[in-house]
């Protein structure tokens, strides 16, 4: 970071900035001009804040050069990070599908679902067991009960499985049965939740917050990375905006700005960014071209009788069609299904 010091800042103030920049660990580079004296401050010591410095008398500002987001960043790391999920690399050339029902209701509904959507070619199930609903009177999901029966159809179809987690304490009984962690856009921010999930050291699935900015997206990552595990997906569900035909808006430029600044995977889950069907396909082909590793993708064996999010999940029929276009497009942008 470079600490620019005021017009007027006197002689002692300036030393005491140099002495408090060399007491946390770091080495200041004094850099005088003809109207402003500069400090380059350099060193290992990257958790220190701008705040350290802004607080002290004759400074005007603290410029920081890397981001404030550490182990997230590409500045931490070049390379893209890839890991298996259940034997499929999630971050490599391969695009990951994500594909299931918004909540586990029946054992009928999950190994159908499960079933048709191995059968479509995805590597992984979703469904919630524990759903966080915008009304207490929603349905809520199946609980533990939904769990056992999400590993009944990752036995059956032979997939791994996505869930999410909804509080710190329920953490250990989901990693019993999950094979990566969801966590819901309304927790992006449960700052306990990041830290449980991160202690858990199962992959996770961070879903962007409604209205939550990139920089709060990757800092709500930076809890689940500094507690240890590493392997996180972003994944980009659709912002609130002022537009009312969509549920929400997919913010589709996310994803190369999450991937210029992050080496993190990042997949889009169009069902909950449009919350319509019909516009499912579309954003699915923008979110590929647009660089994205993967799509977690609503789909249920009877829309009109699911228990949530009906209108927006596809029928087993129209996600194998959604895989059959999404091919070429992702061998347009050197990527396969
Ligand atoms: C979900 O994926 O089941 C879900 C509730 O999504 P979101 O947290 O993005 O609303
Ligand atoms: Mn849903």
């Amino acid at each position: 970071m470079v600490i620019v010091m005021k017009k007027q800042a006197t002689e002692r103030q300036l030393s005491r900035v140099l002495a408090r920049v060399e007491e946390v660990g770091m080495q200041p580079h004094l850099s005088r001009g003809k109207v402003r004296t500069i400090i380059g401050v350099v060193g290992d010591n990257n958790d220190q804040s701008p705040d350290t410095f802004e607080s002290l008398e004759g400074v005007e500002r603290v410029v920081p050069l890397l981001g404030p987001f550490k182990l997230a960043s590409r500045d931490f790391k070049k390379e893209n990070t890839c890991f298996s999920i259940d034997g499929a690399k999630i971050g490599e050339k391969k695009i990951i599908m994500i594909a299931g029902p918004c909540a586990v209701e029946s054992k009928d509904q999950i190994l159908q679902a499960a079933l048709a959507v191995k059968k479509a070619g995805a590597v992984a199930l979703r469904g919630g067991a524990f759903k966080p609903r915008t009304s207490p009177y929603s349905f809520q999901g199946l609980g533990e009960d939904g769990l056992k029966l999400l590993a009944e159809a990752r036995d059956v179809a032979g997939l791994a499985v996505v869930t999410e987690v909804v509080a710190p304490e329920q953490v250990p009984l989901v990693s019993q049965y999950a094979d990566v962690l969801q966590i819901g856009a309304r927790n992006m921010q449960n700052f306990a939740l990041l830290h449980a999930v991160g202690e858990s050291h199962k992959p996770v699935v961070l879903k962007r917050g409604l209205m939550s900015t990139i920089d709060e997206f990757l800092h709500a990552a930076e809890y689940i990375l500094s507690h240890q595990n590493p392997r996180v997906i972003l994944c980009e569900r659709g912002i609130r905006t002022f537009e009312t035909h969509t549920r929400n808006t997919v913010d589709i430029n996310a994803i190369p700005v999450l991937k210029s600044l992050s080496h993190l995977p990042v997949i889009v889950d169009p069902s909950h960014g449009t919350g319509k069907r019909e516009y499912v396909a579309a954003v699915s082909r923008a979110a590929i071209a647009a660089g994205a590793d993967g799509l977690m993708i609503e789909v249920h064996p009877d829309p009109e009788k699911a228990l949530s999010d009906g209108a927006q999940s596809l029928r087993p029929e129209e996600f194998q069609q959604l895989m059959d276009d999404l091919r070429p497009v992702a061998e347009a942008v050197g990527r396969y299904m």
